[in-house]
């Protein structure tokens, strides 16, 4: 099929089916979509799932309604309103890039992808899918999804993640915005596709619009295009993690130094390495600490053991550090926690004994 026949049935296939998603919205005053909008949802949906996303964007926005709100936020709370998505790091690229749109392109989103890419987390296929998505540029948007399905069309083998494979997809990808009457649409229209249609495994070919010119399908090949990359190896981590309550149910967090996992993130306080005075490493002489469990959590290469222990700090003052802090539970809902220590603390604090209310004396109720 030649790109014209392929840029033209995927734009009608994309026009019937695709997913009403809120940062798809259209502004009414511009009839364009909203890049500010659109610069959020691309941060977030780097390598999280769309449903995921679904539920932090609205509230996200809530809370950061315009690229000024966000420059002009203090670390924690954006990481506060981040928390829970993971990949933390996007959520402090995001906020570099709003400073940078304030600061130097005067709070508008710039249009072209060259200047798109100055932005701190911008890189070419976000700059290529803000720019033709919300401003109508002539660029391809090259993300996983295009290249498995552009490999699989087109019969070609190898890897996704070989630079001949992303050599060979960004060409026809270019092919394809260059005959397009709307770029942004093939450009989403395709990374729909390979989201909705052409999975990883299973592909819908039944479904597809360009099921009748599809090499790997006419081939029987759709299972070896492309071919699995190599899974990265997982490595396992174990800390140590104190969940210290004082008298009045407050718990102790630390932020998370630059450089550690969840940096900039509150976090129980936390040891790496298997101290013999686990309380004495963590600052937290004078609390007698005793086993309480585990809690997991999966990063992207990387399997967490949290071993718990659990005390009860007599002087909390005594436990006081820079960068550490006592959170009653309606602050601990606010802060930006990981969602591994939120985990571990909903679990504990849960299963703690609740004080049984002293029954008033009466005649005793009838069994
Ligand atoms: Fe993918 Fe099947 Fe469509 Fe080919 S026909 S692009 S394999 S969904």
């Amino acid at each position: 099929m030649t790109p014209e026949v392929l840029a033209r049935s995927l734009t009608r296939w994309f026009q019937k089916s695709r997913r009403d998603l809120p940062w798809r919205a259209v502004d009414p005053s511009t009839g364009q979509r909203k890049p500010y909008h659109a610069l959020v949802s691309e941060f977030m949906l780097q390598q999280t799932q769309v449903a995921r996303v679904l539920e932090f964007f609205p509230v996200f926005l809530q809370r950061f309604p315009t690229v000024e709100s966000l420059a002009q936020a203090r670390d924690e709370h954006v990481l506060a309103a981040w928390a829970g998505l993971g990949y933390y790091r996007r959520a402090r690229l995001l906020h570099a890039a709003a400073r940078t749109i304030v600061g130097e392109f005067s709070g508008r989103i710039p249009d072209d992808p060259e200047t798109l890419r100055q932005l701190p987390g911008v890189g070419a296929y976000t700059a290529g899918a803000m720019a033709s998505i919300v401003f109508g540029a002539r660029v391809p948007a090259v993300d996983g999804n295009v290249v498995r399905v552009l490999l699989r069309v087109h019969g070609r083998a190898g890897a996704a993640d070989d630079p001949r494979s992303l050599r060979f997809v960004h060409a026809r990808a270019s092919e394809l915005v260059a005959v397009a009457r709307h770029p942004g649409v093939v450009n989403e229209g395709l990374m729909e596709l390979g989201a909705t249609v052409c999975t990883p495994a299973n592909p819908r070919c039944g479904a597809c619009p360009w099921a009748a010119g599809c090499i790997a399908r006419r081939d029987e090949r759709t299972r070896d295009i492309p071919r699995p990359k190599r899974s990265p190896r997982v490595t396992g981590l174990v800390l140590r993690c104190a969940v210290v309550t004082d008298a009045r149910g407050r718990v102790l967090l630390e932020r998370a130094p630059a450089g550690a996992l969840w940096a900039g993130l509150w976090r129980l306080p936390t040891a790496e390495m298997t101290p013999r005075r686990l309380a004495a490493a963590l600052g937290l002489a004078g609390v007698s600490l005793r086993r309480a469990g585990r809690a997991r959590a999966t990063l992207s290469h990387r399997q967490v053991e949290l071993r718990l222990w659990r005390g009860h700090a007599a002087n909390p003052t005594a436990c006081r550090a820079e960068d550490r802090r006592w959170f009653d539970l309606a602050a601990l809902r606010r802060a930006g926690v990981s969602s591994a220590h939120r985990q571990a603390l909903a679990g504990l604090l849960d299963a703690e004994p609740k004080k049984r209310p002293r029954r008033a004396p009466g005649p005793r109720s009838r069994q």
